[in-house]
């Protein structure tokens, strides 16, 4: 009797201990499922979902206890990601796919999928994995609609220069008059071509820099500055009549990289001058608060309607193509700006109202706070492309 005790015991013991064992491999499989960024989901034969981790309940907007035990058709009303399923189901390879998602939040996601067979080999449903690319999707775009943009903006100066070499080198061989007037033409077309090569270089070369925080900042006055940036756009202004107004205190300093700045300012007083009607007038305002040092530029211009406003510092956006490109722009210079304040720490915005005019502003902060390296730690600010 004592002996049936005995085995009774060291049995039960060993089932505690199986039991523990297997609790544990549970926990644990749960606890990497929690954590991990991709969603997991699997499913049974008959379409059940059995297990779902919280990234895959937080891509679908779903709640764990309206969809444990449940059948996929009636909680994930999502056609493309029901259908998917139901292939992985079938399928004894890994398939992928990649679908949209709108709640919470509109996302790219990246589906793989594959049937779940047991050791025996029996089928015992399958299993999805998402993941999130939006990001990754974003970028893609963003350097498809690049390569897109480069590709328009090098080719419209090049047709028209093709076309006016081809009249010059026919054998009805133009006028003396026309000859001029063609070379004249095409002479514009290098010039364009080489601007914009030379915006993108500049661009480029900022967002390198920036990159690898090689940009030097210095505690610099800034009313030379401003006058530098004022000698550049000087001629401009006076052959359409337009005034620049300085209202800058004596005393204001910034820590700034001059160059830089005087680029972002010119740019902009460049902008103002452009857009602004003949005879009208641009302030290039510096005002200082305890945390910042504004640089704004105010033109009476044509004004930018609100919903551009959010998107002409991306780069190759006008809001007007055939105006900006006839008056000799490239769509980059506000993309320079930006990419300057950045390199600043420093922040870009924009105020304007068609008729009335812009306000255009460089918001650089003042250095306090400890931060007096003569070299800039950069964070990128909200505006992003
Ligand atoms: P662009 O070389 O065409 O001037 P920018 O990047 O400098 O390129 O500007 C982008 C667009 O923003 C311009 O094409 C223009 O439509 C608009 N814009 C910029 N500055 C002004 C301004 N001061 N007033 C009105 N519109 C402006």
């Amino acid at each position: 009797y004592n002996q049936l005790a005995d085995s009774f015991n060291l049995m039960s013991e060993a089932l505690d201990q199986r039991l523990k064992a297997l609790t544990d491999q549970v926990n644990e499989r749960e606890a990497v499922f929690r954590c991990m960024s991709e969603g997991i989901i699997a499913i049974t034969n008959s379409e059940q979902i059995i297990t779902i981790n919280s990234a895959a309940l937080k891509f679908l907007d779903l709640d764990l206890t309206e969809v444990h035990g449940r059948n996929i058709q009636e909680v994930l009303r999502h056609t493309a990601l029901e259908e998917f399923m139901r292939r992985a189901l079938q399928s004894s390879e890994l398939i992928e796919e990649q679908i949209r998602l709108n709640r919470p939040e509109e996302r790219v996601i990246q589906l793989h999928g594959m049937r779940l067979t047991s050791r025996e080999g029996a089928e015992m449903g399958a299993v999805i994995v998402l993941s999130d690319i939006t990001n990754l999707h974003r970028l893609e775009v963003m350097r498809r609609d690049f390569v897109a943009n480069v590709s328009h903006e090098l080719r419209t100066p090049i047709t028209s220069m093709k076309g006016f070499l081809e009249t010059l080198l026919d054998s009805n061989a133009p006028s003396p008059e026309d000859r001029v007037r063609f070379l004249q033409i095409i002479s514009r077309q290098v010039e364009r071509l080489g601007a914009i090569v030379e915006d993108m270089l500049a661009l480029s070369g900022i967002e390198h820099r920036e990159g690898a925080r090689e940009i030097a900042l210095e505690q610099t006055a800034l009313m030379p500055v401003m006058n530098w940036a004022i000698e550049l756009t000087e001629l401009r202004a006076k052959s359409k009549g337009v005034s620049i107004v300085l209202e800058c205190p004596d005393t204001a300093t910034g820590f700034i990289n001059p160059a830089l700045i005087e680029q972002a300012v010119s740019n902009l007083l460049s902008n103002a001058i452009e857009y602004s009607s003949a005879g009208g007038s641009v302030v290039l305002k510096v005002s200082e608060s305890p945390i910042e040092t504004t640089i704004s530029v105010i033109d009476h211009g044509i004004g930018i309607e609100h919903s551009h406003l959010s998107r002409v510092f991306e780069r190759f956006y006008r809001v007007e193509k055939g105006r900006s490109r006839k008056s000799g722009g490239t769509g980059l210079g506000l993309s320079i700006v930006k990419h300057i304040a950045q390199a600043h720490d420093g922040r870009v915005s924009v105020e304007s109202r068609v008729g009335m005019g812009s306000v255009f502003k460089l918001h650089l902060p003042r250095v306090g706070g400890g931060r007096t390296n003569d070299v800039l730690t950069p964070q990128l600010s909200d505006v992003s492309s």
